[in-house]
């Protein structure tokens, strides 16, 4: 086996011994990571955690360390609009994983941008927003876990600022950085929340001309909110990233190309990029060598293997879980399989997939039922 995979088993033999709760679940389901993993084959049979599991109303998130609570150095919270976050518990030499990760991703990150404006609060603010102890240990979101760990260069400009209990957009911050950087083709990168940077943009488009800040400009979103819910920010609708894309290119003048996306989720370590195809009209997510996904049927959850095929999404972790069973997590967002082998845009050869989005409504309901069955087998 490779290194990865290799790694993949020290993780999943760690996981198996330290924490009950999968054991559990392994030995439920007749597998035993020291004995049952030996081809990268056997990967697709490994036992998942649902990242519903983790949910603070599941009541079993301390069930779900593999070290006790007290050596944890914090949880990792998901934003959530329901008031019913995950709860991850990691140590620092976790979060710093994430760090890493980033180090192995930053040419694709555009190491040579002169200034970066962010469309989130500093890294302090985001970490001690709505901040709170549970058993001893701070909350912290997750992206204030990301944005801790990201280097951010000394001029950035952080764009949300918190007013009481909300965050907000300086506008007017923003509408001065376009105009310092206007028609001159330097080397800059806006990053952040997609749903914060699209909302702004549609306010500017309705009361300034647009912009021409030319082909060095990185735009790169993350954190979700596709679906036009982000913690308590609500859009109503989705949008939809083709619209996104076309918008925000066309009123900051910056190629479409020059778009990315990153996705990851609280109870996952590795996260993937995205690059934005204007033949597929969508990000194309690259699989990196350090980690794995494997698309699973909706309905029989068994791994697809084809162009095209849609389902849940579980994400194998090798690296970055010492404090908690996040080697095999099954979250019910929706990928598609884009290709197995090379992605078709850039030719680069790995696994490559799109990120659809959430089931919904009486489907998801169905989703929900599948998945507990399955993690209480
Ligand atoms: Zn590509």
């Amino acid at each position: 086996m490779k290194k990865f995979y290799e790694d993949l088993k020290i993780n999943l033999v760690d996981q198996y011994l330290k924490c009950p709760a999968y054991k559990l679940l392994c030995d439920n389901q007749g597998f035993n990571p020291a004995i049952d993993l030996n081809t990268e084959k056997d990967v697709e049979k490994v036992p998942f955690i649902t990242t519903t599991v983790f949910k603070k109303s599941a009541e079993i998130f301390t069930n779900l360390l593999k070290v006790p609570v007290s050596t944890i150095d914090k949880w990792t919270v998901s934003s959530s609009t329901s008031g019913d976050p995950s709860m991850v518990g990691r140590t620092m030499s976790d979060i710093m994983q994430i760090k890493e990760f980033n180090k192995l991703s930053i040419g694709t990150l555009r190491p040579d941008t002169e200034q970066e404006c962010v469309f989130y609060p500093d890294p302090d603010t985001m970490k001690n927003y709505k901040s709170e102890m549970v058993y001893g240990k701070r909350t912290e979101s997750y992206i204030g876990n990301i944005l801790d760990v990201f280097d951010f260069k000394d001029n950035t400009i952080f764009l949300i600022k918190q007013e009481g209990d909300s965050l907000v957009v300086e506008v007017e911050e923003f509408i001065k950085f376009l105009e310092n950087n206007n028609n001159l083709d330097k080397h800059i990168s806006i990053r952040g929340s997609a749903l914060l940077l699209y909302n702004t943009i549609n306010e500017l488009k309705e009361k300034i001309p647009p912009f021409n800040l030319g082909k060095n400009v990185l735009i790169q979103t993350g954190g979700g909110g596709w679906d036009g819910k982000k913690g308590t920010i609500s859009n109503g609708t989705a949008i939809s990233k083709q619209e996104f894309v076309e918008t925000v290119a066309s009123f900051l003048g910056v190629p479409e190309e020059n778009f990315l996306d990153s996705y990851s989720f609280t109870e996952n370590t590795f996260f993937i990029i995205g690059h934005y195809s204007k033949e597929y009209k969508d990000y194309l997510f690259h699989i990196p060598s350090w980690g794995k996904v494997i698309i699973r049927d909706i309905k029989t959850l068994e791994p697809l293997c084809n162009p095209g095929d849609r389902g849940f999404m579980q994400m194998l972790n090798a690296y970055g879980t010492s404090a908690f069973a996040g080697a095999s997590i099954m979250v019910d967002d929706i990928g598609e399989i884009v290709s197995i082998d090379e992605c078709p845009d850039c030719k680069e050869k790995l696994m490559t997939i799109r990120i659809v989005g959430r089931v919904k409504g009486a489907e998801a309901k169905g989703c929900g039922a599948t998945l507990n069955v399955r993690s209480e087998q």
